[in-house]
């Protein structure tokens, strides 16, 4: 059980991943905005506002830095309950890139940019091209594989074709280079798409950090945390 047990882990830590930036811990940062602990956790209507702002400037943005790709997205939600808050990106059997949130996520973040900021981030890891660097493991597959989802869309193909997503699932064990990536291209299309990347990254500060030893894959959250304000510096 040590692999499910891997990605349990890997699962709770989600949105997960990061991006090209190279962080610098030295380079003196802006304060962060206190935590939002005051919120509600959020549901499925408030993802859907949020799918309906973000998805297009996410499939805008892919079009745009990567014009061969299929820049489709097909957002899908777990409908299981009793998987860990997580988010993932995976491809379809045509190659159509899918997102998928579990139920979990909703609960566990507290205003809408957060769900911005970790759809964004799943979306860059397509755009970055980072699942055709990863092996996939249809053992890891098998644990998504009963994804029944709630298109956050949302028609019945959606959910007959996320039903066959599960086998690649496994993929998303991505480096801390591409989590960081992931972030700061998240961090681009969420500001394009009216929401607070500052706001949304603080999902992490109520999250476990994993420092720099977590299974070697996962960014420290201060990391992640200076990458967006970075990117958002920059952007702005
Ligand atoms: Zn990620």
């Amino acid at each position: 059980m040590r692999f499910p047990a891997l990605l349990a882990a890997c699962l709770a830590l989600t949105a997960c991943e990061v991006s090209t930036v190279t962080p610098q811990n030295d380079a003196p940062l802006a304060p962060l905005p206190s935590v939002q602990r005051t919120g509600s956790p959020q549901s499925l209507a408030d993802f859907r506002a949020v799918v309906r702002r973000v998805e297009p400037i996410a499939e805008r943005s892919c079009r745009e830095l990567r014009p061969r790709l299929n820049c489709d997205f097909k957002i899908v939600v777990e409908d299981r309950d009793d998987l860990p808050p997580n988010a993932y990106q995976t491809l379809d059997k045509s190659g159509r890139p899918v997102i998928g949130f579990t139920k979990a996520l909703f609960r566990a973040m507290r205003n809408r940019d957060e769900l911005a900021f970790a759809l964004s981030h799943e979306a860059a890891h397509h755009i970055e091209g980072h699942i055709p660097q990863t092996q996939s493991s249809a053992t890891a597959g098998a644990i998504f594989g009963t994804i029944l989802g709630n298109l956050a869309g949302l028609d019945a193909a959606g959910v007959e074709a996320a039903q066959n997503i599960g086998g690649t699932i496994g993929a998303r064990r991505f480096s801390k280079n591409f989590e960081l990536e992931a972030d700061s291209l998240g961090a681009r299309i969420a500001l394009r798409a009216g929401y607070d990347p500052l706001r949304g990254v603080l999902y992490f500060q109520r999250s476990a950090d994993p420092g720099d030893q977590f299974l070697g894959t996962h960014p420290p959250n201060g990391d992640r945390v200076r990458t967006v304000q970075r990117t958002v510096a920059a952007a702005r």
